[in-house]
């Protein structure tokens, strides 16, 4: 509608896509569980960045995003409010021993893998959803019987996403959501491959892709991954 073009235009949003919805002023109007409202509050986030304004309510409703937005602009809250929702609402329903990981989050870096991580676990606090690090420079043994013990979140790194996956046997069929961070930095350090292997071998139905900036071989990957595509562009005038 015409209020959510003058809106867009006002926070700098440029949408690409058919039914995205309206960006939303406050966490509060995104219909989350009281739980994760109380925990955004408890970090210190009252009100919602212009990135996660749009992008949590895109995700919300399923669609498969591209989303790019400058460094610091909050993009991680961004991925991790829509995935801490429907782990959460999974998770809950199953008993401890039958819980399998819900959703896995791809970063390039170990340092960028471990800040994801913490800042799913502040939000994810007291909720049905636990979080599993695999990333190189710890004993794969260690990240293996996490993973065994019922978590929800796999967060890792490409290179030791495939070691693990190749070496061991691991349920992936429960997975429904895959980020992907920094696509743009994944592709320049030579990823590509390993990111469409681990795709291939997951085959979920939900792809949430983020970048500070989207060069022509990010687009071209996250349109060869998924049908229909919602590209959300932060700090860009409208056109
Ligand atoms: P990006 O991934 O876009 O580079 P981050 O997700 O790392 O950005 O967030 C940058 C900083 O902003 C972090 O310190 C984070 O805690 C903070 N932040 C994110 N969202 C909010 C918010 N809604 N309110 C206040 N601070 C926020
Ligand atoms: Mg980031």
């Amino acid at each position: 509608s015409n209020q959510t073009e003058q809106l867009r235009r006002k926070l700098m949003i440029s949408v690409k896509g058919e039914n995205v919805p309206s960006p939303v002023l406050s966490f509060a109007s995104c219909n989350l569980p009281q739980k994760l409202l109380q925990n955004l509050e408890e970090t210190g986030f009252e009100m919602p960045t212009p990135v996660q304004m749009q992008a949590i309510p895109a995700a919300l409703v399923g669609k498969n995003l591209l989303v790019s937005a400058e460094t610091g602009s909050g993009k991680t809250c961004s991925f991790l409010v829509p995935l801490i929702c429907y782990c959460a609402k999974i998770s809950s329903e199953l008993p401890q021993d039958q819980k399998k990981p819900l959703a896995m989050v791809l970063a390039p870096t170990r340092e960028l893998c471990i800040q994801v991580e913490e800042q799913a676990k502040l939000l994810g606090k007291g909720l049905p959803f636990k979080t599993a690090l695999v990333v190189g420079g710890d004993a794969m043994a260690g990240q293996l019987y996490r993973i065994q013990q019922g978590i929800s979140l796999i967060v890792g790194t490409p290179g030791r996403l495939i070691d693990l996956l190749t070496k061991h046997d691991i349920e992936l069929d429960s997975i429904s959501m895959l980020v992907i961070d920094e696509v743009d930095c994944m592709l320049e350090r030579g990823f590509h491959e390993q990111l469409m292997q681990i795709y291939r071998a997951l085959s979920v139905p939900q792809v949430l892709m983020y970048s500070a900036t989207i060069p022509t071989e990010v687009e071209k990957m996250a349109n060869s991954m998924v049908k229909e595509l919602t590209v959300i562009s932060i700090g860009k005038p409208n056109k």
